[in-house]
């Protein structure tokens, strides 16, 4: 598979086709390749020797997906930001690539309202919307570019580091191409010219899974802005008529569509498949989903960020979603091989679309990514190939039937909603925030699935007196800091937090507590 290849083909045999629409406008394949060339011609102009990452900062405009192709048409990696990050996460990203070029891909100033300018404060440029949609024709400077090949990182996606911190995760080229090859097959295969539905907001790697797939088949996407999320009525009235033939969501939001009594075959009569990844596939959703969709297979996958996407998938039958948790996440790809750790039975990856590491983090990288000697191949390995390895955190294990499945983390990394945070990411920030002496964070648990955060704070002597405004005032603090659905939805006041003999922090206990 080559991405960028399938798409220029496109822009060429089916130039007035829909590649992608959304509640803000709608784009052919033609347009798509013609803008993001220009794109990609102004960006070399302007970087010139400079091949560092470029930010992309919008939400679920047509304008993204030029973007995010101008970037690697012009061998450049890019860094997609929703317009949901605060302020101070969207800093430092923009810290850790130096002094980055953002493009502005929103049409407002909506979701958080930054002015990116403002906050690059001089360090680094932007390309704003007005300009992106007025570009003049590249010429032949378009034919002079040198897109992202092999090894060259294609995209980095920001992900909640321990440290309080993001981290950037590196997928080149190579990573996705082969992730695609793979991802096309899904589902009994993706037929040419599909219909796909988006949720994932650009910066979570979900998104990847219905973006490329899409395009790769000549296919149309249709976007689902976050405020449509909310209003599921209106969901519905935007999904009539739409002909969408694969969904990819998290489960969570599945399970918040299926409240709605017409979210059921009649709404979608051409859906060929739910593709699901990013957390535990309940069987209720699973059934549920079963039964008001007959003709559509429901496909769990599994894989981290840090291995492009998802790398195992099985169709979930009835039988398996009337049985008992977790549903298996199946078989791995060809190209990737499954190891468990014998001690921790931690999920190892090997193979093809293992990211090279964490950008600009070393150590980090050193931490869970290693060089693995490929003794027994599997399926899709070379002799004595050599190939990336990832330690995933996740406890797994093999069924009867060779499939794997996930037994939870072997660290205090959890999904909340489908978003992946690391505990100790908002107990450093707590940390911050005025009046906190220490703060713990622990998931409440309900149904083997996390239904919400609960900080426990001890706090400074005379700063927060009232409890009210105490939780108000340190709610707000987060907020500033962190993305909303990382904000502990309660907030408990503690003169002591709970240890272990050894004087660890006892996180079990916290967990009973919350
Ligand atoms: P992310 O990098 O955001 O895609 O999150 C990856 C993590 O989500 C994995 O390491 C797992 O902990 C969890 N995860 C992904 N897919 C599944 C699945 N199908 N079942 C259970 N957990 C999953």
């Amino acid at each position: 598979m080559n991405i960028l290849a399938s798409i220029e083909k496109y822009a060429d045999s089916q130039r007035e086709r829909t590649a992608f629409k959304s509640r803000t406008g709608e784009i052919t394949y033609g347009e798509l390749w013609e803008r993001s060339g220009r794109l990609a011609s102004e960006i070399e102009n302007r970087m010139r020797d400079n091949r560092d990452p470029v930010i992309v900062y919008g939400h679920k405009d047509p304008m993204m997906i030029v973007c995010f192709l101008a970037c690697v048409r012009s061998g450049r990696a890019y860094c997609p930001v929703d317009i949901n990050t605060p302020a101070e996460r969207i800093a430092q990203i923009a810290e850790t690539i130096g002094e980055p070029l953002v493009l502005t891909a929103n049409r407002s100033s909506a979701g958080n309202g930054i002015d990116i300018s403002e906050l690059l404060q001089g360090s680094g440029q932007v390309i704003g919307y007005e300009e992106i949609q007025n570009l003049p024709e590249a010429g032949d400077s378009v034919t002079k570019l040198k897109p992202c090949t092999g090894d060259d990182v294609f995209y980095i996606i920001f992900t909640s580091g321990t440290t309080g911190r993001p981290k950037g995760v590196r997928i080149t080229t190579d990573n996705l191409n082969g992730y695609l090859s793979w991802a096309v097959t899904l589902a009994g295969g993706i037929e040419k010219q599909s219909v796909f539905v988006n949720q994932a907001p650009y910066s979570f790697d979900l998104s990847v899974m219905d973006l490329y797939p899409c395009l790769a088949v000549g296919g149309t996407i249709v976007s689902v802005d976050s405020m449509l999320q909310k209003d599921n009525s209106e969901l519905m009235e935007y999904l009539t008529g739409k002909g969408v033939n694969y969904w990819v969501s998290t489960p969570s939001f599945a399970s918040i569509c299926l409240a709605e009594d017409r979210f059921c075959a009649e709404l979608m009569p051409e859906l060929k498949g739910f593709l699901f990844c990013g957390e535990v596939l309940p069987c209720g959703t699973a059934h549920s989903l079963i039964k008001r969709f007959p003709e559509a297979k429901v496909i769990n996958t599994y894989g981290p960020t840090e291995s492009t996407v998802c790398v195992t998938e099985i169709e979930i039958t009835e039988e398996m979603a009337a049985g008992s948790e977790p549903l298996p996440v199946g078989k791995p790809r060809p190209g990737t091989r499954i190891e468990l750790d014998p001690e921790t039975s931690e999920i190892i990856i090997i193979g093809d679309t293992v990211s090279p590491g964490y950008y600009k983090e070393p150590e980090k990288t050193a931490k869970v990514f290693f060089t693995a000697d490929s003794e027994n191949p599997g399926e899709g390995f070379g002799e004595n190939s050599v190939s990336r390895a990832y330690r995933t955190g996740d406890r797994g294990r093999f069924d009867a039937g060779g499939n794997l499945c996930c037994d939870g983390r072997i660290d205090n990394q959890v999904k909340l909603h489908g978003y992946r945070i690391e505990i100790e990411d908002i107990e450093s920030n707590l940390a911050g925030v005025p009046g906190v002496r220490r703060g713990a964070v622990a998931p409440r648990i309900s149904d083997g699935k996390v239904e919400s955060l609960t900080a426990f704070v001890i706090r400074e002597d005379e700063t927060i007196t009232d409890d009210y405004a105490g939780r108000k005032s340190v709610r707000l603090a987060l907020k500033e800091k962190m993305p909303s659905y990382m904000v502990p939805k309660r907030i408990i006041f503690v003169e002591d937090l709970p240890v272990t003999n050894n004087g660890k922090l006892d996180r079990n206990k916290l967990k009973e507590m919350a």
